[in-house]
C-alpha cells in the first residue's frame, strides 16, 4: 500500500525518467507528472495513489465494458493459468480456451463470419486483416488487387500498415514513413467512394475498411442507409467489406456488434478491445464462410502468418468468461437503455448551454461538439481537465480542426450512474 508522499513523489519521478508513454504528452508528464497512477478500480470507478476516486467515463480505452474489478475474470485466469498458461499455435498445435472462444464468436458475429484469425490487439487486427485480403484475392487469381480504402476520421492503430490506414492525419505524421496502396475517401460519401473506385480501377482494390461508428475520431455515426450503400459499392466493384470493430464490438453501441444497426454483413471484421474488457490482451479477425472455404482449399504450402501469441490459452479463457459476464448481465441491451439516457441527458445540457453545438451517441459511446470557439483554445481539453478535477474521465478529440469531448463509460453502468455523469459534465460546463 502506497499512502505516503515520499513513496508517491518517488513513483512519479520514476514515470518521469523510465517510462515513455503511449500516446501522451511527454511535455505534460515531464512537468506535471503522470496525470493519475491508478491503484484500483471497482464497477465504473477508478482510484489513484493519492485517493482521487473517479469515474472511468472512457472504460479507459472503450473496453473495460463490464468494469473494473470483477473478481471472476481473476478465477478464470488463475485456473486457465494453473493448468496451462500458453502454448504455441502454430503448426496446427490448439488449446480449448482458443477452440471453444472461436466456436462462440462464431455464434455471436453477424452474418456468415465464421472463423477467427488472434491477435493481441486491435492494430495487429488491422493489419492481419490487410493481409488476409490481399491473400484472398491472390488465391483468387487477382494478386494485382492490393489497394486498401478507408476513411478521412478514421482511426485503425499505430502499426505501420493500421496507421497508413488510418486517416487522422497527426497520426500519419508521425509515422514518418507509411506503407504503399492505401487511399482515403472523406466521411459518409458513398458517391467519392465510387469515384475513387473506378479512377483508381477496381482490378487494383482488395478492400474497403471502416468502423462502423468512428471512435477515436470524435464519434462519427453514420446516417442510416451509409453502410448498405457501401455494401451495394464494394458487391458492384467486388471489393471486400471490412469492419473495424475494435470500439464496437461487444455491446457498446447497444448490440453485440456495431454494424448489426445497419443491417449488412462485413467480409472481415476486426475485434479487440471489449472481448477481453482489458483483462488481458486479445484482438482477432473474423472471416466470412467464403473466405474461410477459399483458404481450405488452397492445397499446400504454410498460411504464413502468425503472431507468437496468436490464440493465448489465457487471454482467451478470460475472453470467454467476459462473453459470459456481457450476455448473463444483460450487458448489451443495458448499453442501449443508458445510451439512451445518456443521450437524453446530453440533448438537456446541449439546451442549457450556449457553447455546445451537437450532442450524438450511440449506445454507450456518446459526444459533445463544441460551437467555435472565439479564442484560440479550443473547449474541450479544458472540459476535460476541469470534469477531471470533479471525478470524471473523459476524452477531447481536437483532430481535424474538430472540438469534441467523447464520453463511453462501462457497459454496467446504472440509471443514478448516468445522471452523475451528467451532473458532473453540467457543473464542468458551467464553470
Ligand atoms: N481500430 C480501432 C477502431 C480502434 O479504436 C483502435 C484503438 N483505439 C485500434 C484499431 C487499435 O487497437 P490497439 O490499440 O489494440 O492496437
Amino acid at each position: 500500500m502506497l499512502n505516503k508522499m515520499d513513496d508517491i513523489h518517488q513513483l512519479e519521478q520514476l514515470d518521469k525518467q523510465h517510462f515513455l508513454h503511449p500516446t501522451s504528452s511527454i511535455e505534460q508528464q515531464q512537468t506535471l507528472g503522470p496525470a493519475f497512477i491508478f491503484r484500483e478500480g471497482k464497477g465504473i470507478y477508478l482510484s489513484d495513489v493519492k485517493g482521487n476516486v473517479v469515474i472511468d467515463g472512457m472504460s479507459s480505452l472503450w473496453n473495460v465494458n463490464i468494469g473494473h474489478g470483477r473478481l471472476e475474470i481473476g478465477e478464470a485466469a488463475r485456473e486457465q493459468m494453473a493448468k496451462l498458461a500458453y502454448s504455441s499455435c502454430f503448426a496446427t498445435f490448439s488449446n480449448e480456451p482458443a477452440i471453444r472462444l472461436a466456436a462462440k464468436l462464431a455464434k455471436i458475429a453477424p452474418g456468415q463470419l465464421s472463423a477467427v484469425f488472434y491477435t493481441s490487439g486491435g492494430s495487429e487486427a488491422n493489419d492481419t486483416a490487410y493481409k488476409l485480403a490481399r491473400h484472398y484475392w491472390s488465391i483468387k487469381g487477382m494478386p494485382e488487387k492490393k489497394k486498401i480504402i478507408s476513411r478521412t476520421k478514421s482511426y485503425h492503430g499505430v502499426s505501420v500498415g493500421a496507421t497508413s490506414a488510418t486517416g487522422l492525419q497527426p497520426f500519419r505524421e508521425f509515422s514518418g514513413s507509411l506503407a504503399p496502396d492505401f487511399l482515403h475517401v472523406d466521411q459518409f460519401d458513398t458517391d467519392e467512394l465510387r469515384q475513387l473506385i473506378i479512377r483508381e480501377g477496381a482490378e487494383s482494390i482488395a478492400a474497403f475498411l471502416a468502423e462502423p461508428v468512428q471512435g477515436a475520431g470524435g464519434v462519427h455515426i453514420p446516417p442510416e442507409n451509409y453502410f448498405a450503400e457501401v455494401r451495394k459499392i464494394c458487391d458492384e466493384f467486388n471489393l471486400l467489406l471490412i469492419t473495424d470493430e475494435v470500439i464496437t464490438g461487444f455491446g457498446r453501441t447497444g448490440k453485440w456488434f456495431g454494424i448489426e444497426h445497419y443491417g449488412v454483413t462485413p467480409d472481415m471484421m476486426c475485434i479487440a478491445k471489449g472481448i477481453t474488457s482489458g483483462y488481458a490482451q486479445l484482438g482477432g479477425v473474423m472471416i466470412s464462410k467464403e473466405i474461410n472455404e477459399t483458404f481450405k482449399q488452397r492445397s499446400g504450402g504454410t498460411f504464413l502468418h502468425g503472431f507468437t501469441y496468436s490464440g493465448h490459452a489465457t487471454a482467451c479463457a478470460i475472453a470467454l468468461k467476459n462473453l459470459e459476464i456481457i450476455e448473463r448481465e444483460q450487458l448489451v441491451s443495458n448499453a442501449k437503455v443508458r445510451g439512451d439516457e445518456l443521450l437524453a441527458g446530453l440533448k438537456q445540457l446541449k439546451n442549457e448551454s450556449e457553447i455546445i453545438e451537437n450532442v450524438r451517441a450511440l449506445g454507450l459511446m456518446a459526444a459533445i461538439e463544441f460551437k467555435e470557439n472565439k479564442t484560440t483554445t479550443p473547449f474541450s481539453p479544458q472540459v476535460v481537465a476541469e470534469a477531471a478535477k470533479r471525478g470524471l474521465i473523459c476524452r477531447a478529440v481536437t483532430f481535424n480542426g474538430q472540438d469534441t469531448v467523447v464520453i463511453a463509460p462501462p457497459l454496467i453502468i446504472k440509471k443514478a450512474e448516468v445522471e452523475k455523469v451528467i451532473q458532473i459534465l453540467r457543473e464542468t460546463i458551467n464553470a
